[in-house]
Protein backbone atom coordinates (compact mmCIF):
# COMPACT_ATOMS: atom_id res chain seq x y z
CA UNK A 1 0.00 0.00 0.00
CA UNK A 2 1.61 3.05 -0.73
CA UNK A 3 1.16 5.22 2.17
CA UNK A 4 2.91 2.18 4.24
CA UNK A 5 5.48 2.36 1.62
CA UNK A 6 5.54 6.68 2.09
CA UNK A 7 5.79 6.16 5.51
CA UNK A 8 8.89 3.41 5.34
CA UNK A 9 10.34 5.88 2.89
CA UNK A 10 10.31 8.78 5.18
CA UNK A 11 11.44 6.67 8.84
CA UNK A 12 8.56 4.46 9.24
CA UNK A 13 5.01 4.84 11.04
CA UNK A 14 6.38 4.55 14.03
CA UNK A 15 9.22 7.22 13.97
CA UNK A 16 7.00 10.32 12.60
CA UNK A 17 3.97 8.99 15.27
CA UNK A 18 6.91 9.37 17.89
CA UNK A 19 8.13 12.66 16.20
CA UNK A 20 6.67 16.07 18.28
CA UNK A 21 7.87 19.09 16.51
CA UNK A 22 9.93 20.06 13.50
CA UNK A 23 12.25 22.79 13.72
CA UNK A 24 13.95 24.39 10.20
CA UNK A 25 16.16 26.81 9.62
CA UNK A 26 16.57 28.12 6.43
CA UNK A 27 17.66 30.83 3.96
CA UNK A 28 16.22 31.61 0.97
CA UNK A 29 14.70 33.91 -1.72
CA UNK A 30 11.17 34.72 -2.24
CA UNK A 31 10.04 36.68 -5.45
CA UNK A 32 6.44 38.20 -6.49
CA UNK A 33 4.70 37.13 -9.61
CA UNK A 34 2.80 40.15 -10.14
CA UNK A 35 5.42 42.49 -9.18
CA UNK A 36 8.92 43.21 -11.27
CA UNK A 37 9.73 45.26 -14.66
CA UNK A 38 7.55 42.52 -17.04
CA UNK A 39 4.94 39.48 -15.82
CA UNK A 40 6.97 37.02 -17.17
CA UNK A 41 10.00 37.76 -14.81
CA UNK A 42 8.72 37.55 -11.07
CA UNK A 43 10.77 40.17 -8.58
CA UNK A 44 12.94 39.64 -6.20
CA UNK A 45 11.10 40.59 -2.89
CA UNK A 46 12.98 39.22 -0.06
CA UNK A 47 15.95 37.59 1.35
CA UNK A 48 15.52 35.35 4.07
CA UNK A 49 16.49 34.01 7.08
CA UNK A 50 14.28 31.68 9.34
CA UNK A 51 13.98 29.61 12.10
CA UNK A 52 10.46 28.19 12.70
CA UNK A 53 9.21 25.18 15.05
CA UNK A 54 6.03 23.64 14.67
CA UNK A 55 4.17 21.32 16.37
CA UNK A 56 3.44 18.05 14.01
CA UNK A 57 0.28 17.01 14.42
CA UNK A 58 -1.53 21.03 16.55
CA UNK A 59 -1.45 23.60 14.43
CA UNK A 60 1.06 25.75 16.91
CA UNK A 61 3.95 27.54 15.41
CA UNK A 62 7.09 29.62 16.82
CA UNK A 63 8.63 31.44 13.48
CA UNK A 64 11.45 33.72 14.31
CA UNK A 65 12.00 35.69 10.84
CA UNK A 66 14.65 38.00 8.89
CA UNK A 67 14.50 39.43 5.60
CA UNK A 68 15.98 42.24 3.35
CA UNK A 69 13.03 43.59 1.54
CA UNK A 70 13.94 44.36 -1.91
CA UNK A 71 10.84 46.60 -3.00
CA UNK A 72 11.30 49.24 -0.31
CA UNK A 73 15.33 47.81 1.54
CA UNK A 74 13.97 47.78 4.52
CA UNK A 75 15.38 44.77 7.71
CA UNK A 76 12.10 42.58 9.00
CA UNK A 77 13.22 41.00 12.06
CA UNK A 78 10.32 39.28 13.93
CA UNK A 79 9.10 36.79 16.16
CA UNK A 80 5.49 35.29 14.92
CA UNK A 81 3.59 32.78 17.26
CA UNK A 82 0.33 30.90 16.49
CA UNK A 83 -1.57 28.58 18.42
CA UNK A 84 -5.19 27.50 17.00
CA UNK A 85 -6.36 30.58 14.99
CA UNK A 86 -4.98 33.08 17.74
CA UNK A 87 -1.35 34.65 16.97
CA UNK A 88 1.14 37.48 18.23
CA UNK A 89 4.03 39.37 16.12
CA UNK A 90 6.88 41.06 18.14
CA UNK A 91 9.48 42.99 16.05
CA UNK A 92 9.61 44.38 12.46
CA UNK A 93 7.53 43.01 9.71
CA UNK A 94 6.59 46.22 7.40
CA UNK A 95 8.76 47.39 5.31
CA UNK A 96 6.65 50.74 4.41
CA UNK A 97 6.45 50.95 8.94
CA UNK A 98 9.69 49.73 9.91
CA UNK A 99 9.01 50.48 14.18
CA UNK A 100 9.11 47.16 16.16
CA UNK A 101 5.68 46.60 17.13
CA UNK A 102 4.49 43.75 19.53
CA UNK A 103 0.49 43.39 18.83
CA UNK A 104 -1.90 40.70 18.39
CA UNK A 105 -2.48 39.73 14.53
CA UNK A 106 -5.35 38.89 12.61
CA UNK A 107 -6.53 35.28 12.78
CA UNK A 108 -6.91 35.07 9.04
CA UNK A 109 -2.80 35.88 8.93
CA UNK A 110 -2.65 32.55 11.31
CA UNK A 111 -4.64 30.75 9.23
CA UNK A 112 -2.27 31.57 6.12
CA UNK A 113 1.00 30.72 7.59
CA UNK A 114 -1.07 27.44 9.35
CA UNK A 115 -1.88 26.38 5.71
CA UNK A 116 1.36 27.49 4.24
CA UNK A 117 3.18 25.64 7.18
CA UNK A 118 0.85 22.45 6.28
CA UNK A 119 2.01 22.81 2.57
CA UNK A 120 5.79 23.17 3.82
CA UNK A 121 6.31 20.39 6.54
CA UNK A 122 6.67 16.75 5.35
CA UNK A 123 6.08 15.49 9.07
CA UNK A 124 2.76 17.48 8.74
CA UNK A 125 1.86 16.28 5.76
CA UNK A 126 2.81 12.63 6.52
CA UNK A 127 1.15 12.93 9.40
CA UNK A 128 -1.94 14.15 7.94
CA UNK A 129 -2.13 11.62 5.56
CA UNK A 130 -1.42 9.00 7.67
CA UNK A 131 -4.71 9.63 10.00
CA UNK A 132 -6.88 6.62 9.35
CA UNK A 133 -9.46 9.32 9.66
CA UNK A 134 -8.50 11.81 6.71
CA UNK A 135 -10.10 11.33 3.53
CA UNK A 136 -7.52 10.53 0.92
CA UNK A 137 -7.57 9.23 -2.46
CA UNK A 138 -5.09 7.10 -4.17
CA UNK A 139 -4.23 6.94 -7.60
CA UNK A 140 -0.99 5.30 -8.38
CA UNK A 141 1.84 7.54 -7.20
CA UNK A 142 -0.18 10.19 -6.09
CA UNK A 143 -2.18 10.31 -3.01
CA UNK A 144 -5.26 13.44 -2.94
CA UNK A 145 -5.80 14.45 0.36
CA UNK A 146 -8.95 16.21 1.15
CA UNK A 147 -9.85 18.52 4.11
CA UNK A 148 -13.10 20.78 4.83
CA UNK A 149 -12.59 23.98 3.47
CA UNK A 150 -9.16 23.96 1.64
CA UNK A 151 -8.43 22.89 -2.10
CA UNK A 152 -7.35 19.37 -2.61
CA UNK A 153 -3.83 18.72 -1.78
CA UNK A 154 -2.30 16.11 -5.02
CA UNK A 155 0.94 14.72 -3.26
CA UNK A 156 3.19 13.20 -6.01
CA UNK A 157 5.65 10.71 -4.80
CA UNK A 158 8.27 9.83 -6.55
CA UNK A 159 10.56 6.56 -7.30
CA UNK A 160 11.31 5.69 -3.54
CA UNK A 161 8.12 6.62 -2.12
CA UNK A 162 8.95 10.34 -0.54
CA UNK A 163 6.69 13.29 -1.44
CA UNK A 164 8.23 15.01 -4.41
CA UNK A 165 5.97 17.81 -5.16
CA UNK A 166 2.23 18.84 -4.15
CA UNK A 167 0.20 20.58 -6.87
CA UNK A 168 -3.08 22.64 -5.16
CA UNK A 169 -5.05 25.22 -7.33
CA UNK A 170 -5.44 27.76 -5.51
CA UNK A 171 -6.93 31.59 -6.11
CA UNK A 172 -4.09 34.13 -7.69
CA UNK A 173 -5.71 37.75 -7.82
CA UNK A 174 -6.60 38.69 -10.54
CA UNK A 175 -5.68 35.66 -12.43
CA UNK A 176 -8.05 33.33 -10.75
CA UNK A 177 -7.47 29.91 -10.66
CA UNK A 178 -3.02 29.30 -10.35
CA UNK A 179 -1.28 26.12 -10.01
CA UNK A 180 0.84 25.96 -6.78
CA UNK A 181 3.52 23.40 -7.11
CA UNK A 182 5.21 22.34 -3.79
CA UNK A 183 9.03 20.73 -4.85
CA UNK A 184 10.28 18.73 -2.37
CA UNK A 185 14.06 17.18 -3.12
CA UNK A 186 17.83 16.87 -0.54
CA UNK A 187 15.94 14.34 1.65
CA UNK A 188 18.67 13.79 4.12
CA UNK A 189 18.06 11.74 7.52
CA UNK A 190 17.21 13.77 10.52
CA UNK A 191 17.12 11.54 13.45
CA UNK A 192 15.32 8.55 12.98
CA UNK A 193 13.40 10.53 9.80
CA UNK A 194 14.41 11.39 6.51
CA UNK A 195 13.38 14.70 5.31
CA UNK A 196 13.84 17.69 1.98
CA UNK A 197 16.42 20.09 3.08
CA UNK A 198 15.16 22.12 -0.28
CA UNK A 199 11.81 23.28 -0.95
CA UNK A 200 10.75 25.54 -3.95
CA UNK A 201 7.33 26.86 -4.46
CA UNK A 202 6.27 27.76 -8.19
CA UNK A 203 2.98 28.94 -8.92
CA UNK A 204 2.06 28.56 -12.65
CA UNK A 205 5.06 27.43 -13.30
CA UNK A 206 7.19 30.24 -11.92
CA UNK A 207 9.71 30.15 -9.58
CA UNK A 208 8.07 32.43 -6.12
CA UNK A 209 10.09 30.66 -3.47
CA UNK A 210 13.66 28.63 -2.60
CA UNK A 211 14.51 27.62 0.11
CA UNK A 212 17.68 25.60 1.96
CA UNK A 213 16.69 24.10 5.09
CA UNK A 214 18.50 22.10 8.33
CA UNK A 215 16.17 20.24 10.09
CA UNK A 216 15.70 19.12 13.93
CA UNK A 217 13.13 17.10 15.52
CA UNK A 218 11.25 17.34 18.97
CA UNK A 219 13.18 20.77 20.02
CA UNK A 220 10.95 22.35 22.70
CA UNK A 221 9.10 25.59 21.72
CA UNK A 222 6.95 28.16 23.54
CA UNK A 223 3.50 28.20 21.76
CA UNK A 224 1.86 30.63 23.99
CA UNK A 225 0.42 33.80 23.15
CA UNK A 226 -0.55 36.54 25.22
CA UNK A 227 -3.93 36.27 26.52
CA UNK A 228 -5.78 39.14 24.31
CA UNK A 229 -4.44 38.52 21.18
CA UNK A 230 -7.04 37.74 19.46
CA UNK A 231 -8.40 39.68 16.08
CA UNK A 232 -11.32 37.57 14.88
CA UNK A 233 -11.52 37.26 11.45
CA UNK A 234 -14.62 37.08 9.01
CA UNK A 235 -15.78 33.45 7.73
CA UNK A 236 -14.68 35.13 4.46
CA UNK A 237 -11.18 36.52 5.39
CA UNK A 238 -10.89 33.12 7.08
CA UNK A 239 -11.98 30.89 4.10
CA UNK A 240 -9.69 33.23 1.63
CA UNK A 241 -6.37 32.45 3.17
CA UNK A 242 -6.99 29.05 3.05
CA UNK A 243 -7.23 28.94 -0.75
CA UNK A 244 -5.23 32.08 -1.95
CA UNK A 245 -2.35 30.81 0.88
CA UNK A 246 0.80 31.80 -1.45
CA UNK A 247 -0.85 34.73 -3.01
CA UNK A 248 -0.90 36.23 0.99
CA UNK A 249 2.89 35.01 1.20
CA UNK A 250 3.87 36.86 -1.47
CA UNK A 251 3.00 39.83 0.24
CA UNK A 252 3.75 38.67 3.80
CA UNK A 253 7.28 37.78 2.78
CA UNK A 254 7.64 40.88 0.78
CA UNK A 255 6.88 42.72 3.92
CA UNK A 256 3.83 44.17 2.58
CA UNK A 257 1.66 42.99 5.72
CA UNK A 258 -1.21 44.97 4.79
CA UNK A 259 -2.71 42.36 2.70
CA UNK A 260 -3.09 40.38 5.67
CA UNK A 261 -6.11 42.84 6.56
CA UNK A 262 -8.34 42.65 3.56
CA UNK A 263 -9.26 46.40 3.15
CA UNK A 264 -13.11 46.31 1.81
CA UNK A 265 -13.48 50.10 2.00
CA UNK A 266 -12.43 53.70 0.87
CA UNK A 267 -11.64 55.51 3.91
CA UNK A 268 -13.40 58.55 3.05
CA UNK A 269 -17.26 57.79 2.23
CA UNK A 270 -17.42 60.00 -0.70
CA UNK A 271 -14.54 60.76 -4.14
CA UNK A 272 -12.94 63.89 -2.74
CA UNK A 273 -12.64 67.23 -5.08
CA UNK A 274 -9.54 67.04 -6.69
CA UNK A 275 -9.91 69.96 -9.73
CA UNK A 276 -12.94 70.70 -11.78
CA UNK A 277 -14.32 67.16 -13.49
CA UNK A 278 -11.51 65.47 -11.59
CA UNK A 279 -12.37 63.23 -8.40
CA UNK A 280 -10.30 60.92 -6.30
CA UNK A 281 -11.22 58.06 -4.30
CA UNK A 282 -9.33 57.34 -1.54
CA UNK A 283 -8.06 54.10 0.06
CA UNK A 284 -6.40 52.54 2.58
CA UNK A 285 -3.34 52.14 0.94
CA UNK A 286 -4.24 52.83 -2.93
CA UNK A 287 -6.14 55.41 -4.99
CA UNK A 288 -8.72 55.38 -8.10
CA UNK A 289 -8.79 58.69 -9.96
CA UNK A 290 -11.83 59.50 -11.56
CA UNK A 291 -12.29 62.26 -14.59
CA UNK A 292 -15.58 63.36 -15.89
CA UNK A 293 -15.72 63.14 -19.82
CA UNK A 294 -18.95 64.08 -21.55
CA UNK A 295 -21.03 61.21 -21.20
CA UNK A 296 -19.37 58.91 -19.36
CA UNK A 297 -16.21 58.96 -16.88
CA UNK A 298 -12.71 56.96 -17.11
CA UNK A 299 -10.73 55.97 -13.71
CA UNK A 300 -7.29 55.11 -13.38
CA UNK A 301 -6.34 52.10 -11.51
CA UNK A 302 -8.49 49.55 -10.20
CA UNK A 303 -6.08 48.85 -7.13
CA UNK A 304 -5.74 45.81 -4.89
CA UNK A 305 -8.68 42.75 -5.24
CA UNK A 306 -12.70 42.22 -6.24
CA UNK A 307 -13.69 42.75 -1.99
CA UNK A 308 -11.70 46.30 -2.24
CA UNK A 309 -12.73 47.18 -5.76
CA UNK A 310 -16.64 46.50 -5.46
CA UNK A 311 -16.53 49.31 -2.96
CA UNK A 312 -14.41 51.39 -4.52
CA UNK A 313 -16.74 51.33 -7.90
CA UNK A 314 -19.42 52.12 -6.08
CA UNK A 315 -17.74 55.78 -5.39
CA UNK A 316 -16.78 55.74 -9.35
CA UNK A 317 -20.12 55.57 -10.45
CA UNK A 318 -21.68 58.00 -7.55
CA UNK A 319 -18.58 60.40 -8.59
CA UNK A 320 -20.33 62.05 -11.50
CA UNK A 321 -24.07 60.92 -11.28
CA UNK A 322 -25.68 60.02 -14.57
CA UNK A 323 -22.44 59.60 -16.11
CA UNK A 324 -21.07 55.61 -16.67
CA UNK A 325 -17.46 54.41 -16.05
CA UNK A 326 -16.52 53.69 -19.88
CA UNK A 327 -13.06 53.38 -19.57
CA UNK A 328 -10.35 52.26 -17.14
CA UNK A 329 -6.97 52.79 -17.02
CA UNK A 330 -4.26 50.63 -15.61
CA UNK A 331 -0.54 52.65 -15.20
CA UNK A 332 1.06 49.48 -14.99
CA UNK A 333 0.36 45.21 -15.17
CA UNK A 334 1.19 45.61 -10.99
CA UNK A 335 -1.17 43.17 -8.95
CA UNK A 336 -1.53 46.00 -6.34
CA UNK A 337 -2.73 48.55 -8.98
CA UNK A 338 -4.84 46.28 -11.33
CA UNK A 339 -6.30 43.72 -9.30
CA UNK A 340 -9.64 44.70 -8.94
CA UNK A 341 -10.15 45.48 -13.06
CA UNK A 342 -12.14 42.43 -13.65
CA UNK A 343 -14.66 43.66 -10.84
CA UNK A 344 -14.42 47.46 -12.57
CA UNK A 345 -15.42 45.86 -16.32
CA UNK A 346 -17.87 43.60 -15.28
CA UNK A 347 -21.02 45.79 -16.25
CA UNK A 348 -20.05 45.26 -19.47
CA UNK A 349 -19.00 48.37 -21.95
CA UNK A 350 -15.75 49.29 -20.05
CA UNK A 351 -12.84 49.53 -21.90
CA UNK A 352 -9.72 48.55 -20.82
CA UNK A 353 -6.57 50.85 -21.61
CA UNK A 354 -2.73 49.89 -20.87
CA UNK A 355 0.72 49.86 -21.99
CA UNK A 356 1.05 48.24 -25.32
CA UNK A 357 3.22 45.26 -23.78
CA UNK A 358 0.39 44.30 -21.43
CA UNK A 359 -2.16 43.65 -23.58
CA UNK A 360 -1.91 40.17 -24.03
CA UNK A 361 -1.52 39.79 -20.16
CA UNK A 362 -4.84 41.84 -19.68
CA UNK A 363 -6.71 40.10 -22.38
CA UNK A 364 -5.79 36.48 -20.48
CA UNK A 365 -6.71 37.96 -16.94
CA UNK A 366 -10.04 38.97 -18.38
CA UNK A 367 -10.28 35.67 -19.76
CA UNK A 368 -8.98 33.09 -16.76
CA UNK A 369 -10.98 30.87 -15.20
CA UNK A 370 -11.98 32.03 -11.87
CA UNK A 371 -13.23 28.36 -10.34
CA UNK A 372 -11.82 28.63 -6.74
CA UNK A 373 -12.95 31.89 -6.18
CA UNK A 374 -15.39 32.94 -8.72
CA UNK A 375 -15.95 37.09 -8.80
CA UNK A 376 -18.63 38.72 -10.53
CA UNK A 377 -17.08 38.49 -14.22
CA UNK A 378 -16.36 34.46 -13.83
CA UNK A 379 -20.06 34.60 -13.07
CA UNK A 380 -21.61 36.84 -15.96
CA UNK A 381 -18.89 37.19 -18.57
CA UNK A 382 -18.44 40.23 -21.15
CA UNK A 383 -16.50 40.91 -23.76
CA UNK A 384 -13.76 43.84 -22.94
CA UNK A 385 -11.91 45.48 -25.25
CA UNK A 386 -7.94 45.74 -24.70
CA UNK A 387 -6.90 49.06 -25.70
CA UNK A 388 -2.48 49.22 -26.32
CA UNK A 389 -0.74 52.69 -25.68
CA UNK A 390 1.92 52.13 -27.99
CA UNK A 391 2.85 56.59 -27.12
CA UNK A 392 0.10 58.10 -26.17
CA UNK A 393 -3.57 58.60 -26.49
CA UNK A 394 -5.74 61.63 -26.54
CA UNK A 395 -9.56 62.09 -25.20
CA UNK A 396 -11.56 64.95 -24.79
CA UNK A 397 -12.48 65.73 -21.31
CA UNK A 398 -15.82 67.38 -20.25
CA UNK A 399 -14.17 70.64 -18.96
CA UNK A 400 -12.66 71.22 -22.87
CA UNK A 401 -9.32 70.16 -22.08
CA UNK A 402 -8.01 66.65 -23.48
CA UNK A 403 -6.75 63.91 -21.16
CA UNK A 404 -3.12 62.09 -22.60
CA UNK A 405 -2.40 59.28 -21.46
CA UNK A 406 1.24 58.49 -21.77
CA UNK A 407 4.01 55.75 -21.56
CA UNK A 408 6.63 56.96 -19.43
CA UNK A 409 10.25 55.28 -19.41
CA UNK A 410 11.15 54.09 -15.63
CA UNK A 411 12.80 51.42 -13.82
CA UNK A 412 9.78 50.22 -12.82
CA UNK A 413 7.75 48.67 -14.92
CA UNK A 414 8.06 48.29 -19.45
CA UNK A 415 4.66 49.02 -19.26
CA UNK A 416 4.16 52.00 -17.15
CA UNK A 417 1.51 54.78 -18.08
CA UNK A 418 1.00 58.45 -16.54
CA UNK A 419 -2.22 60.15 -16.67
CA UNK A 420 -2.43 64.48 -18.22
CA UNK A 421 -4.92 66.58 -17.59
CA UNK A 422 -4.28 69.72 -19.57
CA UNK A 423 -7.08 72.35 -18.14
CA UNK A 424 -5.76 71.59 -14.19
CA UNK A 425 -2.26 70.41 -15.46
CA UNK A 426 -2.58 67.69 -13.55
CA UNK A 427 -0.35 64.26 -13.60
CA UNK A 428 -1.71 61.20 -12.15
CA UNK A 429 1.01 58.65 -11.75
CA UNK A 430 1.19 55.11 -9.36
CA UNK A 431 4.35 54.04 -7.33
CA UNK A 432 7.00 56.46 -8.98
CA UNK A 433 6.80 59.01 -6.50
CA UNK A 434 4.42 59.71 -3.36
CA UNK A 435 2.75 63.19 -2.77
CA UNK A 436 4.44 64.48 0.74
CA UNK A 437 1.77 67.06 2.37
CA UNK A 438 5.09 69.63 3.23
CA UNK A 439 8.03 70.08 0.89
CA UNK A 440 10.06 66.40 1.08
CA UNK A 441 13.99 66.59 1.74
CA UNK A 442 16.47 66.76 -1.71
CA UNK A 443 17.18 63.12 -2.84
CA UNK A 444 14.23 61.43 -1.37
CA UNK A 445 12.31 59.78 -4.07
CA UNK A 446 12.06 55.76 -4.40
CA UNK A 447 16.06 54.95 -6.07
CA UNK A 448 15.79 56.41 -9.48
CA UNK A 449 12.29 56.24 -9.94
CA UNK A 450 11.58 59.98 -8.97
CA UNK A 451 14.22 61.11 -11.18
CA UNK A 452 12.90 59.55 -14.44
CA UNK A 453 9.38 60.69 -13.48
CA UNK A 454 10.56 64.10 -13.34
CA UNK A 455 12.73 63.63 -16.36
CA UNK A 456 9.64 62.73 -18.54
CA UNK A 457 7.39 64.92 -17.47
CA UNK A 458 10.21 67.29 -19.09
CA UNK A 459 10.96 65.12 -22.08
CA UNK A 460 7.39 65.11 -23.09
CA UNK A 461 6.73 68.82 -22.65
CA UNK A 462 3.80 68.39 -20.46
CA UNK A 463 2.65 71.60 -18.60
CA UNK A 464 2.05 70.25 -14.60
CA UNK A 465 1.22 72.06 -11.86
CA UNK A 466 0.05 69.14 -9.63
CA UNK A 467 1.14 65.26 -9.11
CA UNK A 468 -1.58 62.89 -7.70
CA UNK A 469 -0.53 59.34 -7.16
CA UNK A 470 -1.92 55.73 -6.69
CA UNK A 471 -0.48 55.97 -3.44
CA UNK A 472 -0.86 58.71 -0.54
CA UNK A 473 2.54 59.84 0.79
CA UNK A 474 3.00 61.10 4.17
CA UNK A 475 5.59 63.38 7.08
CA UNK A 476 4.71 61.11 9.51
CA UNK A 477 1.60 62.77 10.23
CA UNK A 478 -0.57 63.69 7.70
CA UNK A 479 -1.38 61.99 4.03
CA UNK A 480 -1.30 63.46 0.97
CA UNK A 481 -2.70 62.17 -2.57
CA UNK A 482 -1.50 65.23 -4.57
CA UNK A 483 1.50 67.77 -4.33
CA UNK A 484 2.72 70.53 -6.35
CA UNK A 485 5.27 69.84 -8.77
CA UNK A 486 7.96 71.56 -6.94
CA UNK A 487 7.55 68.77 -4.50
CA UNK A 488 8.89 66.23 -6.82
CA UNK A 489 11.00 68.09 -7.90
CA UNK A 490 13.12 68.42 -4.90
CA UNK A 491 12.20 64.49 -4.12
CA UNK A 492 14.07 64.20 -7.39
CA UNK A 493 17.10 65.69 -6.50
CA UNK A 494 17.20 69.06 -9.03
ZN1 LIG B 1 4.06 49.00 -9.14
Amino acid sequence: MILDAMADALGGRAALAATTTETVTATGVRRHPGWGKVPSEPELVAEFAYTQTVDVVAPRYRLELEADTKLVPTKLRYTEIGNGSVGYVDGIDFMFDPRPASTAIPSWRVAARQRHIDLTSVPRLATKLLDPAADVMIDGSTVTLRETGRPPVRVVLDDDSRPARLEIIEEHSPHGDALVEVRFDDYRPVGALVLPHHVVITVDGLVVHDETRTVELDREADFRVPDDAVVDASAAQSAYANYATEWLMNYVLAGVRFYFDLQTTPTDPEPVDVAPGVKIVLGPSHNVLVVEMDDHVVAVDAPLYDEYTRAALAQVKRAFPGKPLRKVIGTHFHYDHIGGIREFVADGGVQVIVGEPSVRYFRDLLNSPHTVDPDRLAGHPVETEVIGVKDSLELPTADGGVMRILRIKTDHTEDGLVVHLSKPGLLFESDLWNPTPVMPAPNSGRGRLAVQLYDGIKELGLDVQTIVSGHSGTDGHTLAHSAPLGFLKTAAGY
